[in-house]
């Protein structure tokens, strides 16, 4: 069957947000990128997002063959994340009122990301008679097994929706091998069942360039970065799991001890506890005595952090715990070789050794020897970032939509199947009950 037009669900974050700050991160990129991957095999997609501010038009053509849906399901603002459950009812109304406006059959198939969608994904495939198809991006139960210090575990609530939906889905598309086998062991899902498509990079965007070039750029836009430093960076949401007071208390000596010139550089905005407070991180580079050797900016859109990937030495990712990693990806692509915490998909992500450095635990003293070592030398830094560009030449948005494809052609070869089984039956049950009345009469 050719697939004509998939309903994606992303309740909580909406693949137009700036990512990097608050919820918008790698899910949102995933599924803008995807999306257009999609609408490019002629696959279109309606993704439905909840309407964040009163100036979100309902209807949005946002690429050609992408329609995104703003539902309104409880206040634009100001809803705490850990409150969106409550929505989940007014969202799913407006899922199917949207819907019902059409004639019957307008989806083929219903893709829900994060355990959120997956609530209401399981009710319009229940309405719509067409397959749920689910990725859930992180897992409560992974999460909460290597937390932050201080970090506010997931509440038994989200690892009772996850079960459900792996419960409830057709099919379930993880991000790497190790996700799909966690799904597996921890929410006993069938290994028939889960599909892996690894999230890919924009290599358009991201690829190789002059460090020289891309920091002078970023010196006309008034960031200080000078040419004889060595630039350290850290991107995405400043919160307890991605661990950049992590990555500043093991920068923190490199800078101290003044064998090189160096500066850390951090890129993303608060997000969940936001480290307790929004200036916790500028706090605590006063505190270790560097606050002049720290930059901070603001989300950056995709081609002004490509310059600062490209302006960098070295990205360091020292997350708690990581899906995926997109930005140790997009790094590598840029051409930067990266410092990784040894967690989830960042070990497919970096090829240890080759492309960087994966790091066991959080060890503040083994971060900053690791950080060391792999800046011991330019040429070693230029020879790994022309590996990492070589290697993140293995994740592209094509393969991960192809991967895509495969599921959902699965997932509604399957459905169709299981339906004709279904009406087979039905139709043998009725035709015995004509037979069973006919027998009776003739008594
Ligand atoms: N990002 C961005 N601008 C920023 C910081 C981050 O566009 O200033 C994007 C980044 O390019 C990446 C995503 O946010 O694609 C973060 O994804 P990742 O998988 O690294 O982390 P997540 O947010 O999913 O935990």
């Amino acid at each position: 069957m050719t697939l004509r037009r998939v309903a994606v669900l992303s309740v909580h974050t909406s693949p137009l947000a700036q990512p990097g700050t608050g919820d918008a991160g790698g899910m949102n990129v995933y599924v803008w990128q995807t999306a257009r991957e999609l609408a490019r095999r002629g696959v279109e997609v309606e993704i439905f997002t909840r309407a964040t501010s009163s100036a979100d038009e309902p209807v949005v053509d946002a690429a050609d063959g992408i329609t995104v849906r703003h539902v309104v399901a409880g206040p634009f603002e100001g809803l705490d994340k850990r409150d969106l459950p409550t929505q989940l009812c007014a969202f799913a109304a407006g899922v199917l009122r949207a819907e019902a406006l059409h004639p019957p059959g307008h989806y083929d198939l219903v893709h829900s990301h994060y355990w959120l969608s997956g609530q209401v994904g399981w009710l319009a495939r229940d309405r719509w008679r067409v397959p749920l198809v689910h990725t859930a991006h992180t897992l409560a139960a992974v999460k909460n097994a290597s937390l932050a210090a201080g970090d506010e575990p997931e509440p038994m609530l989200r690892q009772i929706g996850e079960q459900q939906v792996v419960d409830e889905a057709d099919r379930l598309v993880a991000n790497t091998d190790a996700e799909a086998r966690q799904l597996i062991s921890i929410h006993h899902a069938d290994p028939a069942r889960v599909d892996v498509a690894t999230p890919g990079v924009d290599l358009d965007v991201y690829r190789p360039g002059s460090r020289q070039q891309a920091r002078a750029e970023l010196r006309s836009l008034g960031v200080d970065l000078a040419d004889d430093e060595t630039v350290v960076t850290f991107v995405g949401r400043i919160q307890p799991l991605k661990a950049p007071d992590v990555l500043l208390r093991a920068v923190a000596p490199l800078i101290r001890d003044g064998r090189r010139r160096m500066r850390l550089l951090v890129v993303g905005g608060p997000s969940g506890s936001g480290l307790a407070r929004p200036t916790a991180l500028i706090d605590l580079a006063r505190e270790l005595g560097v606050a002049e050797s720290v930059t901070f900016l603001p989300p950056q859109p995709p081609r002004r952090l490509a310059q600062v990937y490209r302006a960098s030495d070295v990205v360091g990712v020292p997350s708690y715990s990581e899906s995926f990693g997109l930005v140790a990806v997009e790094a590598q692509a840029s051409g930067v070789p990266v410092v990784a915490a040894n967690v989830g998909g960042l070990g497919v992500a970096v090829d240890d050794g080759v492309t960087g450095t994966l790091v066991d635990g959080h060890d503040v003293d083994r971060w900053t020897a690791a950080l060391d070592a792999t800046l011991a030398s330019p040429e070693a830094v230029t020879r790994m970032g022309e590996a990492a560009a070589l290697h993140a030449r293995r994740f592209s948005w094509a393969s991960t939509a192809d991967h895509l494809l495969d599921s959902y052609h699965r997932a509604v070869g399957d459905y169709a199947a299981a339906q004709r089984r279904l009406d087979d039956a039905a139709r043998t049950a009725r035709s015995a009950a004509v037979g069973a009345t006919a027998r009776t009469r003739r008594w």
